[in-house]
C-alpha cells in the first residue's frame, strides 16, 4: 500500500486471541437469507467480501442445535458432520484472501418457534415466543442448562473442524443469552436473579468455548451495552457491570445497542456512526479488542473511530453489502469509486421475507454463485453495437454505466435537465437524502467512461431514434402515480375521482402546492404515503393518513422502520385512520368506510394526495418495438423498487448478447437425493 495512504491505520492488523486479523475491516454477522440451505450462494458471497479486503468476515447467526430453529427464516446451523462441510465451503473460500473467518453460534431460547424442528422451545422461563405464534417455551431445568453448554461445545469443536478461525458466544438481540442477562430472569436457582447469577451462564460458555477451541480460534463475545430503547434514554449500569465483570475473557468485544431499529435503523432515521454515544465507553472497560458498527461508509469516519478510540474494528453489514470491496477502494485510494449504502434496509427486508439478501446498491449482491456475477467485473462485450438508453433514471443510469463498462457505446438520454429519475424527487424528501447516492454514484462511474455520453434536457420520441439510428435501443422511461386510485383494494377508478382535486406523489416532489386540509390515501402501502403524510404535516398542512391496510406503512416491518414511522406520524401529528377505505369523491368531499364492516362517513379535505400504484410510461416502447431491436427495463418494465430497477438495468447490461439456450437463467441450490 501507498505509505501515504491517509488511511494506514485502518489496514494495521490485529490481534484477536491466538490469531491475527490483516485489517481493521470486520464484516460483523449478518442474516442473509440465504441459510443452510444454501450453502454455495452464501459461501460465494461471503467470498467476495473476502476477496474486497475484509479482514473478517463472519456468518450470520448459526444455530447451534435443533432446539434453536428460526423457520422459515433462514439461519445457519453447525447440527452435523454435513453442516461442517457446508461451513468449510465457506471457510475455504474466505481463506483464500487471507482473511479469517468467523461463526456467530446462536441459540434462540424462547424467542425461536421452532416450527420446523417441532422441538419445543427452552429459555430460562416459559414464555411466549417472538411474533405471534401460538408457542410458548418451557423453562429449563438444571439438566437443560447443562445440555445447552454441551450443544455450545460441542458446535464450537464443529467450528473448529470447520476451520473458523473465530467462534461467538452470542449474548444480545434478544436470544437465549440474553434472556439469561434480563433483569426479567428471576429464577431462583445459581442462574437468575442478581446480576452475578444472571452472568453465570454467558462467564459459563465463554470458559467452555476457550476450552473446546483451545488456541485455535478467537472468541468473541456480542453484547448489547444499553438497557433500552434508544428513545426512551437507556440507561448502561447493568450493562457497566456486565463488562466489567466479564472485560477479559472473550478475546473480543463484539457491541451493539439494544434497540434493533436503531443499530440498522434506515437512514430515514439513523445517520452514520450513531452508535458513538452508546458504545465509547466500552473501549475504556476492557483491554481486549472491540468492534462496533454504524452504518460505516466514510473512510474519515472510520479514521475517527479509530483515533478517538472507540473501536479498534470498523464493524460493518451493510457497507460491505451495498460494497463488498470497500477496504480495497480505500487501500487503493479509489474513494470515488466507493459504492456507498443508502440505508434502504432493502436487503433486511428480504431477510424478513426469508429470500436471499438483494441490496439496491449493489445489483450483484446474492448473485455471486447463482449468476456468476461478480461486483467488479464484468465480461466485455461481446458485439460493437451503439445504444442509445432514452430515461436517466436507476435502470438507465445502472443499464448505461454497465453497458459503458462492458465497453459499448451508449447514449443516454434523459428529458429532465438533471440525471436520478425518481431519486432526483424522493432523494428530497424528508429523511432520503441518502438516497441520491443512487444515482450520483453511477454519475461517477459514467464520467469515467469516455464512450458513454449523456444527453441532459433530451425528451427522445421515434423520429430521434430513426434519425440517431442506433443498433439498439433500451427504453427506461420509468413510470407515473396514478390520480385514479387504481391499487391493491380498488381495481376500479375510485368513484368521482375526476371531480376532486387530487395531488400525486410526482405531483408534490415536483413542488407543486398542496391546499389544505390534506387526505393521503395510501393502498400502496411502503413508505411512500407515510412519508408524504409526515412532509405535509411537517409544513403545517392537517393531514389525514387513510389506509386500507391494518397499519400505517405496512410493508416497512420488513426494513424494520414501521414502529418508528408509526411514531413519527403522531408526533408530527397526522390523523392516522387504518382499515379504512376511501369510496367516492365529490368535490372537497370524500367517503370513507370501514374495510370490514363497509360504514361509511365522510372527511373534508381539500385536496386528495393519491398513493396507490403507478403506470409504466411504455408508450415510446410500443412506439418502436417493431422498427427496432427495443427492450424496456426498470419501472417502464414493470414499476417496482429502486432495487428492482438497478437490477434490470445491470441484468440488460449483463445478459445483451448472452447465449439464450439455458433454460432457466440462474442456479438453484438443490438439497442432495437420498438413495
Ligand atoms: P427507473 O426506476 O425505471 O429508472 P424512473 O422513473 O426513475 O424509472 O426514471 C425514468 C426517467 O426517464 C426519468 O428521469 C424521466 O425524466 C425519463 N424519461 C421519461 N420519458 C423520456 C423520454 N421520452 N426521453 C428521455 N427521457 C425520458
Ligand atoms: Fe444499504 Fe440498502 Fe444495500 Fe441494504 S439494500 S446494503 S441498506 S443500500
Amino acid at each position: 500500500m501507498n505509505e501515504k495512504n491517509p488511511y494506514q491505520i485502518l489496514f494495521e492488523e490485529i490481534r484477536l486471541g491466538p490469531v491475527v486479523a490483516p485489517n481493521r475491516f470486520y464484516q460483523v454477522p449478518h442474516c442473509t437469507g440465504m441459510g443452510y440451505g444454501s450453502p454455495n450462494t452464501l459461501a460465494a458471497m461471503r467470498e467476495m467480501k473476502a476477496e474486497g479486503g475484509w479482514g473478517v468476515v463472519c456468518t450470520e447467526y448459526c444455530s447451534i442445535h435443533p432446539t434453536s430453529d428460526d423457520s422459515p427464516l433462514p439461519h445457519a446451523s453447525l447440527w452435523d458432520k454435513g453442516d461442517i462441510r457446508a461451513q468449510a465451503l465457506m471457510v475455504d473460500k474466505v481463506h483464500r484472501h487471507g482473511s479469517l473467518a468467523g461463526v456467530q453460534l446462536w441459540h434462540g431460547g424462547s424467542t425461536s418457534s421452532n416450527l420446523y424442528s417441532r422441538e419445543v422451545p427452552i429459555g430460562p422461563s416459559s414464555r411466549p415466543a417472538e411474533g405471534d405464534d401460538p408457542v410458548q417455551s418451557r423453562a429449563m431445568d438444571k439438566r437443560d442448562i447443562r445440555q445447552l453448554r454441551d450443544w455450545h461445545i460441542a458446535a464450537a469443536r464443529r467450528a473448529v473442524e470447520a476451520d473458523f478461525d473465530l467462534v461467538y458466544v452470542y449474548a444480545t438481540h434478544g436470544y437465549m443469552l440474553s434472556h439469561f442477562l434480563s433483569p426479567a430472569n428471576r429464577r431462583s436457582d445459581e442462574y437468575g436473579g442478581s446480576l452475578e447469577n444472571r452472568v453465570r451462564l454467558v462467564r459459563e460458555i465463554l470458559e467452555d468455548t476457550k476450552q473446546a477451541v483451545g488456541d485455535r480460534c478467537a472468541i468473541a463475545l456480542r453484547l448489547a451495552c444499553d438497557s433500552g430503547m434508544v428513545d426512551a434514554e437507556p440507561e448502561s449500569a447493568e450493562e457497566r457491570e456486565i463488562i466489567s465483570l466479564l472485560g477479559e475473557l472473550p478475546d473480543l468485544w463484539d457491541i451493539n445497542i439494544r434497540d434493533y431499529s436503531y443499530e440498522m435503523g434506515s437512514s430515514r432515521f439513523v445517520r452514520e456512526a450513531a452508535l458513538e454515544d452508546y458504545v465509547s465507553y466500552v473501549k475504556k472497560m476492557t483491554g481486549k479488542p472491540v468492534v462496533g458498527v454504524g452504518r460505516f461508509t466514510s473512510p474519515d469516519t472510520m479514521l475517527r473511530q479509530i483515533r478517538d478510540g472507540v473501536l479498534d474494528l470498523i464493524g460493518c453489514a451493510r457497507p460491505s453489502i451495498a460494497d463488498p470491496f470497500l477496504p480495497k477502494k480505500i487501500r487503493e485510494g479509489r474513494l470515488d469509486d466507493i459504492r456507498e449504502c443508502i440505508g434502504c434496509n432493502i436487503c433486511y427486508g428480504n431477510n424478513s421475507r426469508s429470500i436471499p439478501l438483494a441490496c439496491t446498491q449493489n445489483p450483484t449482491m446474492g448473485e455471486e454463485w447463482r449468476r456468476g456475477w461478480h461486483p467488479e467485473s464484468i465480461p466485455p462485450r461481446a458485439s460493437d453495437r451503439k445504444i442509445l438508453i432514452v430515461g436517466g433514471g436507476p435502470a438507465g443510469l445502472e443499464a448505461a454505466r454497465a453497458l459503458g463498462e462492458r465497453g459499448h457505446e451508449v447514449a443516454l438520454a434523459e428529458k429532465a435537465s438533471e440525471l436520478g429519475g425518481r431519486v432526483r424527487g424522493e432523494s428530497r424528501l424528508p429523511g432520503l437524502a441518502e438516497w441520491a447516492r443512487v444515482r450520483d454514484w453511477r454519475i461517477g462511474q459514467i464520467a469515467k467512461l469516455d464512450h458513454v455520453m449523456v444527453y441532459l434536457e433530451s425528451e427522445v420520441d421515434e423520429e430521434q431514434v430513426r434519425e440517431f439510428a442506433p443498433d439498439a435501443v433500451v427504453v427506461a422511461t420509468g413510470a407515473r402515480w396514478r390520480r385514479d386510485g387504481i391499487g391493491r383494494y380498488h381495481e376500479e377508478a375510485i368513484e368521482g375521482w375526476q371531480s376532486a382535486s387530487i395531488l400525486t406523489p410526482d405531483d408534490l416532489m415536483a413542488g407543486i402546492e398542496c391546499e389544505g386540509p390534506a387526505l393521503v390515501y395510501d393502498d400502496d402501502r411502503y413508505y411512500m404515503g407515510g412519508l408524504l403524510a409526515e412532509k405535509l404535516a411537517r409544513a403545517g398542512i392537517p393531514v389525514t393518513l387513510v389506509t386500507p391496510s391494518a397499519l400505517v406503512s405496512p410493508w416497512t416491518q420488513n426494513t424494520d422502520e414501521q414502529a418508528r414511522i408509526h411514531r413519527r406520524l403522531l408526533d408530527v401529528g397526522v390523523q392516522i385512520e387504518t382499515n379504512t377505505v376511501l369510496e367516492v369523491l365529490a368535490g372537497e368531499r370524500a367517503t370513507v368506510a370501514c374495510a370490514f364492516s363497509g360504514r361509511e362517513r365522510f372527511i373534508e379535505a381539500p385536496t386528495i394526495v393519491m398513493v396507490t400504484s403507478r403506470q409504466p410510461q411504455d408508450a415510446l416502447y410500443h412506439r418502436l418495438a417493431d422498427s427496432f431491436e427495443t427492450t424496456r427495463i426498470g419501472d417502464c418494465l414493470a414499476p417496482g423498487t429502486i432495487a428492482a430497477s438497478i437490477h434490470s438495468g445491470h441484468r440488460f447490461a449483463r445478459e445483451m448478447d448472452a447465449d439464450e439456450s439455458e433454460e432457466v437463467a440462474f442456479r438453484r441450490e438443490r438439497p442432495t437425493l437420498e438413495g
